[in-house]
């Protein structure tokens, strides 16, 4: 980020003053999304996007917000494969979920799918690697290969609110939904930017008798 050399003993992707830069979510947070709120916002315990959207699961947690030197490596992360930005990823969960969440409330981690042309493309599931780091940090149940992205869509950045919703419109699938019967399952993703992904898979997972379904992400837009 800032191209100041690393010393020898930096085995991180970025120097200690970038990675202090990143600030994370504080608390109040918007009971839906869980974007830290405003001032003027506190008396409506929800954003002002959340006050016009209703989604399908429970509540979404959000370790930071999408800008800065975050957005940069969720980037450099997604699409560049910089996979040695995990390290960082993980030590913010693991101070996000320490401050605000009880882990024990939930049974399973799910993270979101991609279609199998993308995750060719791009070799691999960004979801599914920070997935699996919440579940080892939270002692939690770890379900891949169950929720599956079974249709393309566009790229949803270049489409509007109205039309993300409609591509993906059965885009997903369960294939064993006895492994999600009974169980409150946490959807990860890296990034929540209208919520209609995780709303939509929110939407299919309910449908399989579950006890709930709330989101955790790293970044909300
Ligand atoms: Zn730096
Ligand atoms: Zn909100």
């Amino acid at each position: 980020v800032c191209r100041r050399e690393l010393g020898p003993y930096n085995d991180q992707a970025l120097c200690r003053i970038c990675i202090h830069r990143i600030k994370p979510n504080s608390p109040p947070f918007c009971l839906q999304c869980g974007r830290s709120l405003e001032s003027r916002d506190f008396a409506y315990r929800y954003c002002p996007d959340c006050r016009h959207t209703v989604y399908h699961f429970d509540r979404a947690w959000a370790v930071g917000a999408y800008d800065g030197i975050l957005k940069d490596c969720i980037h450099q992360f997604k699409f560049k494969g910089r996979v040695d930005l995990l390290p960082i990823f993980t030590e913010l969960f693991e101070n996000f979920m320490d401050s605000y969440m009880n882990m024990e409330e939930f049974d399973a981690i799910v993270p979101v799918p991609l279609d199998s042309a993308k995750k060719r493309e791009r070799t691999f599931n960004q979801a599914e690697i920070l997935a699996k780091a919440v579940s080892e940090l939270g002692g939690v149940d770890l379900i891949t290969n169950n929720l599956l992205k079974t249709r393309r869509t566009h790229p949803q950045s270049k489409l509007s609110g109205r039309e993300r919703r409609e591509s993906l419109k059965n885009a997903f699938s369960v294939v064993e939904p006895s492994l999600f019967k009974d169980r409150n399952i946490l959807l990860v993703d890296d990034v929540f930017t209208t919520g209609s992904t995780l709303n939509e898979c929110t939407k299919l997972v309910l449908s399989k008798q579950v006890r709930g379904v709330s989101c955790l992400v790293l970044a909300r837009g």
